[in-house]
């Protein structure tokens, strides 16, 4: 059965884009740490990123360096943080998350809520920024 991210990419499940090219497709985390945190996938379905093709995995380093660069831009922070976690869905990716301090990358934070107008201006102003 396709990944949940799979059936995202693929536009049966509604996601907020930010950022997609032939081979990787970025979106808004559902359930963010902090506003912008943005997940970075392959199209190419495989659950364990360490199990990826050299190619793909270094393909995906670049697309999330783009969009880590216009993430920057679009929401003022000291760095970007990226963690590589897998737990919940087996479709490989990247977190991208906009921090200040190490707190703001702990995943045992409470997430944060935002409306769908919220994440759609948050998913617009990073895409403006590539
Ligand atoms: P991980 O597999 O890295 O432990 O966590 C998966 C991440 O995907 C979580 O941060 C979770 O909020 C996010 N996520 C799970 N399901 C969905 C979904 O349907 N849409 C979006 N945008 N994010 C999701």
């Amino acid at each position: 059965m396709a990944s949940i991210f799979t059936r995202i990419i693929n536009g049966e499940i509604p996601c907020y884009k930010v950022a997609e090219d032939d081979l990787f497709f970025a979106f808004l985390d559902i359930n963010p740490l902090r506003e912008g945190h943005t997940l970075v996938v392959p199209k190419k379905e495989e659950d364990y990123i360490f199990d990826l093709d050299d190619d793909t995995i270094a393909g995906m380093m670049l697309f999330s360096k783009k969009v880590a660069v216009a993430l920057k831009a679009a929401i003022p922070c000291a760095r970007i943080g990226v963690a590589i976690l897998g737990l919940e869905v087996p479709h490989a990716h990247i977190h991208l998350v906009p921090m200040n301090s190490m707190e703001d990358v702990n995943f045992r934070n409470p997430k944060l809520k935002f409306t769908p107008e919220e994440f759609r201006a948050t998913a617009e102003k990073i895409s403006k920024k590539l």
